[in-house]
């Protein structure tokens, strides 16, 4: 079961209505590149608008609350997301991580959420440069992606995708090298099938994010076991995001 390769924007804390012109010629432009699947996550009160604009397009979620309802002011729950037409959710990002302390447990209890609401699922996962640098990037991945994800899941490879995004290379226009990036994903690709068998864990895609533009996104993209990509600030404008999606068609 090969899926198509799967490009993922993350607007992060990014986009008014006034941007809702870009994800209308992403989408226009999805329709012609169809061996690609192309999807957005917008900030959240953006998602219902993108959501009415996109006929190709997915549109998705960068976070939610692993509860689904109850006294979390400023939360927002799996089910609000998919009420609003959110079909997936980012999980994990390395800022949530960072900057809102959140752990392997939490990512894997707003997996479960997610999952409830019937969203698919980007996990993500990546070391910090320190952690690279002392030899310890593929173990520190592999135990962040034991715990933070679901434990078992039948439609894996269709529910499910892992972004390998190492901290180093988000926003900073460093990328890791094609070696690097097909090691790690190797080392991923062996988890998932652990877990959810050889044919569920075999096909579950696995993209790779961290300063991807157009200019880098065909030689990573051809990189082994590599499913698609997050992309950050290249994502920002049609301009760019299509030409990482034209890279993977
Ligand atoms: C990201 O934050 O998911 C990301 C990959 O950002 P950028 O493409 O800007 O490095």
């Amino acid at each position: 079961m090969a899926l198509r390769p799967y490009i993922v924007g993350n607007w992060k804390m990014n986009g008014t209505r006034s941007m809702l012109s870009e994800a209308r010629s992403i989408d226009r432009s999805a329709q012609r590149l169809m061996k690609v699947e192309v999807a957005l996550a917008p900030p959240y009160t953006l998602i219902h608008p993108v959501h009415r604009e996109a006929e190709q397009i997915g549109v998705g979620a960068q976070d939610c609350h692993h509860e689904v309802e109850g006294a979390h002011t400023g939360d927002i729950s799996a089910t609000m997301l998919a009420d609003a037409g959110a079909k997936f959710v980012i999980l994990g990002h390395s800022e949530r991580r960072q900057n809102h302390g959140e752990t392997d447990e939490l990512v894997n209890a707003k997996c479960h959420a997610a999952i409830s609401a019937g969203l698919k699922l980007i996990v993500c996962c990546g070391e910090a440069e320190e952690t690279r640098n002392a030899g310890n990037a593929e173990p520190f991945v592999i135990a962040q992606l034991r715990t933070s994800l679901p434990e078992t899941l039948d439609d894996a490879a269709e529910r499910l995708a892992v972004a390998y995004e190492p901290i180093w290379a988000i926003g900073t226009g460093r990328t890791a090298t094609t070696d690097d990036i097909a090691a790690m994903h190797g080392a991923i690709r062996a988890l998932l099938v652990e877990r959810f068998g050889e044919e569920q864990g075999g096909a579950v895609r696995i993209l790779y994010g961290g300063s991807v533009k157009p200019e880098n996104a065909r030689e990573i993209l051809e990189t082994a076991d590599v499913g698609g990509a997050l992309v950050g600030g290249a994502s920002l404008t049609a301009e760019s995001f299509l030409g990482i999606v034209a890279a993977g068609a």
